[in-house]
């Protein structure tokens, strides 16, 4: 099966909004083997949207839109696409009364555009929005869906798992099943993970991907089989073989964040963590409180930016910090240190860098960082030096506090991580 996908909106065009929707209808349509074989975009101007849905109705065996179906003027797609398919408009009565009920949760009367949003064309099933106002549908082509989704990215995302996929994943029925998950890896580069995973999923039956969203590296075994049942065996034992060889590296499966596991290791311990911040400024604290539930053990943090602070909130002697300069691994420690006996917490994270673009040394290059964990068993430091823009090279940081904290939990070796060596 081969589908084509169609964005609608002025504003994509002029670029003036990123066209997610694509990307997202991509990924969710590849994980039930369907490929994307033509993406298109056209602005609210109905011999366009006329033009482009007869190509992808020509050329493709599923279609899916976005956008446009809005009560406003400039919303056309089922105008259009009632016309192009030679559809009458009738009222669903049905949506129209959902379209009324969601404004009366709101506590608000409906407008009387709004009711334009319930008239579809005629034999096209209706697709529930269950959190906007715009229902989507389905219309055949002759042999072809058409799906019409809103272009709201969180209303067209519920759409299309809870309605699109199920009935496209129908229509596959008998046909080959696909089933992917996704390993999150943080720690190695994905050259490093390619050769250590090199006979892994070499018998046909899964196929291995490999992506980066730095910077973790994900892996994404795919299976396809006969059954759901003999899928998901098949991705069972690649996940085994592949956490067998990898272990702690792998800290994830699905969508999960480290911020999220390294908090769930804290609950079920009983642990407490703090942090003492210079060079991520607050970004450690920001990603560990981004968990839901994260006050059962984050305690707080302190963003110490200048030496001045470093020593008054932290209790850093001003020696050290002539003798070995803010960063440094001492330095690190201290503040690590200061901030697990200030909090009263079990552990605390610090870190101190050059983050750049400026500001390097020759003995200490721009990107050079140290970070620190304290412990009840004392501090464990590392000084890494990272060439990476700004952002990166703070979110790299902030990465490997995060997997200290849980590989300490785990009571795996707090390794360096790899990401930065070239393959040998
Ligand atoms: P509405 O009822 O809000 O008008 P609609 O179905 O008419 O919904 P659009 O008007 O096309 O959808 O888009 C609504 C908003 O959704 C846009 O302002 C934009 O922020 C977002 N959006 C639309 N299309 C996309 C897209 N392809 N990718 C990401 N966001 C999008
Ligand atoms: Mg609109």
């Amino acid at each position: 099966m081969k589908a084509e996908i169609l964005t609608i909106g002025d504003e994509l065009l002029r670029g003036e909004i990123i066209d997610s929707n694509k990307a997202f209808l991509a990924e969710r349509l590849l994980r039930i083997d369907v490929e994307t074989r033509f993406q298109s975009s056209v602005g609210d101007d109905p011999a366009d949207m006329e033009d482009a849905l007869r190509r992808a109705a020509r050329r493709a065996d599923v279609v899916l839109v976005s956008g446009g179906l809005g009560p406003t003027r400039d919303d056309l797609t089922i105008d259009v696409l009632a016309k192009t398919f030679d559809r009458k408009l009738v009222l669903h009565a049905p949506s129209l009364a959902a379209i009324r009920d969601f404004f009366a949760r709101l506590g608000r009367e409906m407008a009387e555009v709004n009711a334009k949003q319930a008239w579809l064309p005629d034999g096209a099933e209706v697709l529930p929005n269950p959190i906007g106002t715009a229902p989507g549908c389905l219309v055949l082509a002759g042999e072809v869906p058409i799906f019409c989704l809103p272009g709201v990215p969180r209303e067209l995302e519920r759409m299309m798992d809870e309605q699109v996929l199920p009935r496209l994943e129908a229509r596959q029925a008998g046909r080959t099943v696909v089933r992917a998950r996704i390993l999150r890896t943080f720690g190695m580069g994905e050259s490093n993970l390619e050769e250590a995973l090199s006979d892994i999923a070499q018998d046909g039956a899964v196929t291995l991907g490999f992506r980066t969203t730095f910077p973790d590296n994900l892996l994404r075994p795919l299976a396809r089989a006969a059954t759901v049942a003999d899928a998901e065996a098949r991705l069972d034992a690649v996940c085994t073989a592949i956490r067998e060889r990898l272990g702690a590296l792998v800290y994830a499966e699905g969508d999960e964040p480290l911020e999220a596991v390294a908090g769930r290791l804290l609950r079920e311990r009983g642990a407490t963590l703090a942090v003492a911040e210079s060079c991520t400024g607050g970004l450690l604290a920001e990603r560990i409180t981004r968990v839901a539930g994260a006050s059962s053990y984050f305690l707080g943090g302190v963003v110490a930016y200048a030496n001045t602070a470093k020593q008054a909130l932290l209790g850093v002697p001003a020696d050290l910090i002539g003798r070995h300069g803010s960063v440094s691994e001492p330095v690190a420690c201290a503040m690590a240190e200061g901030a697990r006996e200030r909090f009263g917490a079990d552990f605390a994270l610090a870190t101190t860098g050059i983050s750049g673009p400026g500001g390097g040394s020759a003995e200490k290059p721009t990107g050079t960082v140290c970070i620190a964990l304290a412990r009840a068993d004392g501090t464990h430091a590392g000084r890494f030096v990272f060439p990476l823009d700004r952002e990166r090279h703070r979110s790299l940081t902030v990465q490997i506090g995060l997997d200290w904290v849980r590989r300490t939990l785990l009571g795996a070796p707090l390794e360096a991580p790899t990401l930065m060596r070239r393959p040998a």
